[in-house]
């Protein structure tokens, strides 16, 4: 291993695996007053209210709902290229379909938007694993090449996606 991979590696390690907005201690269940979503026994998850252990539940808005309200993205995709401009609705469909199944399983990943910058498509997420679960999906719907950037001081991830022609 070089100099360059090390530094990589050690970049890597300090890299913050806690998202500050899922910081705060709950007790019991909670559920979200926006979503809908449901805290139980450590995870949020989209149990149906039938559930009894809801019953009790306090309401609280969700780490999702609370960055989508704070426009505070975990995640954030910078898709460019002419690919893009001919393509746009497949690209878009794809990533609203990897959202629906992400969301699914995990509660809190979600996109916040998607905004129209200078020919560029910028995607928003809640989650850094959907951010780069898009990226994937993208790579491997459309090929094109990616570049993923985790922060080093925060909880988050940036995305680049480009494929021209
Ligand atoms: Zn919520």
């Amino acid at each position: 291993m070089d100099k360059y991979q090390e530094s990589q590696k050690n970049k890597l390690f300090k890299t913050s695996h806690h998202d500050p907005y899922c910081l705060q201690r709950i007790e019991g269940s909670a559920v979200c007053s926006q979503c809908g979503a449901v805290y139980q026994a450590g995870n949020w998850t989209w149990s149906r209210p039938e559930n009894t252990v809801v019953h009790s539940a306090q309401e609280m808005t969700c780490p999702a709902c609370r960055r989508i309200h704070d426009n505070m993205p975990a995640g954030t995709l910078t898709l460019s290229g002419s690919f893009l401009q001919k393509h746009r609705n497949e690209i878009i469909h794809l990533m609203e379909h990897t959202e629906e199944k992400e969301k699914t399983d995990h509660a809190l990943e979600r996109i916040i938007k998607l905004t129209d910058s200078a020919g560029e498509l910028i995607v928003t997420t809640t989650g850094i694993h959907l951010a780069s679960r898009l990226g994937h999906a993208l790579e491997s719907a459309f090929k094109g090449k990616s570049d993923y950037r985790y922060s080093e001081n925060e909880y988050g991830v940036s995305i680049h996606w480009t494929r021209n022609k």
